[in-house]
């Protein structure tokens, strides 16, 4: 490594105020709710509007409920697959994505990734459906939108339900501009802290499906259907969306666009400082910009230290190890001592494509609204620094 590090101050991140666009709204929010006293959202409006608000942003009903995990759990609740069924989804993903197929006694079915995006190959997926699968949940990861007309289209031929996973895909649209979260059955959306708006922990799901909606409204609360008496009708659990949380949330939407905006600026900058470099960027076209994913030679590893060294935090890889590398497929107990509902391997080599990305090519980047051009410029000179070093 040759002389200073590129960048000496730290970037702006998730966990500072800085890196965050919590402001005088959210603090507003809290403080009606406190003063309003009534904190649990079966009782006030803040949910509602949450969901409301959500809904005009979507252009379909929308829940607000704990977690994302909590609305991917709903919406696998929704598709009432049968213990043992299969649901097919990509290995490179959050666990919130696949705990809930085995919370449901449903066995995940890894299918491969585009060795460019990362996200679900259609002939991966489609080649991997059964008798037994039921759904299909895509993840567009980064930000970048997956193939959703391709995976439409096999969940048509097949009879399956499409769940997409959009937490890390506010706002983020297909090449030509069709919002993602609108091509699945149901689309599941987090507001943890490290995603693009935050109340800390907190889920949003939509559907244009009356039926499934429904069934996870009943999922959410109980199984309670609170229209008359207490009457459980089905095994639901509590995943409410709180007051508190929901009046953040609601500030936090109302600056979602300006979010997704800005990244995407700060993006398209950083592309074309390093368009020259032989390095592979992301294609910008509809992409939410979660994080900042790079395609390199020569070491993923390699690369994220010495990035990092220079100033610029940078991970290999995205995640340790894929999903299915984890000990809770890879032999773990998954109920009690039982392996229950796993019923297979999850071998080396199941995934090539996505095993190849996280375990040499796959540099990634955190990102943020709050980056300027100079921390742009600062990336880029850090990225060509260890480019140019070899
Ligand atoms: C964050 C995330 C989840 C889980 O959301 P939580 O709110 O943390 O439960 C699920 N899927 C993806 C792709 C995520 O990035």
């Amino acid at each position: 490594m040759s002389g200073a590090p590129v960048r000496r101050t730290p970037l702006p991140g998730v966990l500072e105020p800085a890196g965050r666009t919590i402001g005088a709204e959210e603090r507003a929010a809290v403080l009606r709710v406190l003063d309003s006293a009534v904190l649990c959202s079966t009782f006030g409006g803040e949910a509602r509007a949450l969901e409301d608000e959500m809904a005009a942003l979507y252009g379909r009903p929308a829940m607000a409920c704990s977690s994302g995990t909590a609305a991917l759990h709903l919406a696998m609740a929704a598709v009432r697959f049968e213990p043992g069924d299969e649901v097919i989804t990509t290995p490179i993903s959050d666990f919130g994505t696949v705990a809930p197929v085995l919370a449901q006694n449903g066995v995940p079915v890894f299918a491969d990734v585009d060795p460019v995006t990362g996200n679900l190959d259609p002939v991966a997926v489609e080649a991997a459906v059964t008798a037994r699968t039921r759904a299909i949940v895509v993840v567009h990861l980064f930000g970048a939108p997956a193939d959703v007309v391709g995976l439409r289209a096999v969940a048509d031929r097949h009879g399956l339900v499409l769940i997409e996973d959009c937490a890390q895909a506010w706002l983020g649209t297909t090449a030509s501009g069709e919002l993602l979260g609108t091509f699945g059955d149901i689309a599941c959306f987090s507001l943890q802290q490290y995603k693009h708006i935050t109340a800390g922990d907190g889920g949003l799901a939509v559907t244009a499906d009356a039926e499934l909606e429904s069934r996870m409204r009943l999922f959410m609360d109980k199984g309670w259907d609170r229209s008359g008496g207490r009457k459980h009708l089905v095994l639901g659990l509590n995943y409410r969306m709180t007051e508190l949380v929901a009046a953040v949330a609601r500030a936090q939407l109302g600056k979602v666009a300006g979010v997704v905006k800005r990244r995407q600026e700060a993006a398209g900058e950083l592309v074309d400082a390093l368009r020259d470099l032989g390095v592979g960027l992301p294609s910008l076209a509809g992409h939410a910009f979660w994080l900042f994913p790079l395609i390199v030679a020569g070491g993923n590893r390699r690369w994220a230290d010495r990035l990092t060294a220079e100033g610029v935090p940078a991970s290999a890889g995205y995640l340790e190890r894929l999903l299915y590398a984890n000990p809770v497929f890879a032999g773990a107990p998954v109920y009690g001592t039982s392996r229950y509902p796993l019923d297979r391997a999850y071998p080396v080599g199941l995934c090539p494509n996505a095993e190849e990305l996280i375990d040499r090519t796959l540099v990634v980047l955190p990102w943020n609204e709050a980056y300027t051009t100079t921390d742009v410029d600062d990336i880029a000179r850090a990225i060509r620094k260890v480019h140019a070093d070899g």
